[in-house]
């Protein structure tokens, strides 16, 4: 089959597991609002853009098909940031504080704080449900004293939130069957799975056209990501089902 026809076939199917992803959590959100309680995620809100955001290759690839020049420019820019800086890091800890602190929000964020790419994000950010004030999701808890953590902790609603996060469990979860499915299809057609940072991979794309590269096979794959430079495990993982 033809390259692209390969990759169409699996971002269909990755538009349609969102489709039916956001109806599922529409009604987890409607039952966890029956009882009182609200989610308080909304648009402009962009305190979890911060994190490090992890995608399929597929999901990075349904991004990819709508960027506009300006945010390929963005892309590019944070890509390289990623690469000058990531060389420095020796463990996640350091990987996720470095995010933060030196690599910062995510090229994809309009100047309005709202997503540029709503519509195609990724599983990881539609599942990320926030159950307190968004000012927690910006938080470095590792900059907390004891007594603020534990006061933090003591506040969750640990029914529902996947402790110690004030996350919604039940999305989060949700979102990763419904990545790990993603990944499955991708291993099915390609016998190997590319994730990893979704700046990165759009970076991938963008600059190096990776998923072509993708159809040549697994060791041509990581050939071509060490003989540029570009494999790093904070960044991607390229995997053998
Ligand atoms: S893709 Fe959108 S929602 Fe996800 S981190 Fe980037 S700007 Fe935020």
């Amino acid at each position: 089959m033809a390259k692209e026809k390969r990759w169409q076939l699996l971002r269909d199917e990755t538009k349609r597991q969102y489709e039916l992803f956001d109806g599922l959590t529409r009604r987890l959100v409607d039952k966890y609002s029956t009882s009182g309680r609200h989610i308080h995620c909304h648009k402009g809100c962009r305190e979890c853009c911060n994190l490090a955001v992890n995608s399929t290759y597929v999901e990075a690839l349904c991004v990819a098909e709508i960027l506009t020049d300006e945010q390929i420019f963005r892309v590019k820019s944070h890509g390289e940031k990623l690469l000058r800086h990531v060389g420095e890091i020796s463990d996640l800890k350091g990987y996720l504080r470095m995010q933060r602190t030196v690599i910062g929000f995510c090229p994809l964020l309009n100047g309005d704080g709202a997503c540029g790419v709503y519509g195609k994000r990724p599983f990881s950010c539609r599942s990320l449900l926030s159950t307190m004030e968004s000012n927690w999701c910006g938080t470095d808890f590792s900059l907390l004293s004891r007594s603020e953590k534990q006061a933090f902790m003591d506040s969750l609603d640990r029914e529902v939130v996947a402790f110690p996060m004030h996350y919604l469990a039940a999305s989060r979860d949700l979102g990763e069957q419904f990545e790990s499915r993603t990944a499955l299809v991708m291993a099915e057609e390609f016998g190997f799975t590319v994730t990893g940072n979704l700046p990165f991979l759009l970076y991938l794309e963008t600059e190096h056209g990776l998923g072509n590269i993708m159809c040549h096979g697994y060791d041509i794959t990581m050939d071509f990501l060490h003989q540029a430079r570009l494999f790093n495990p904070f960044l991607i993982a390229v995997d053998h089902i």
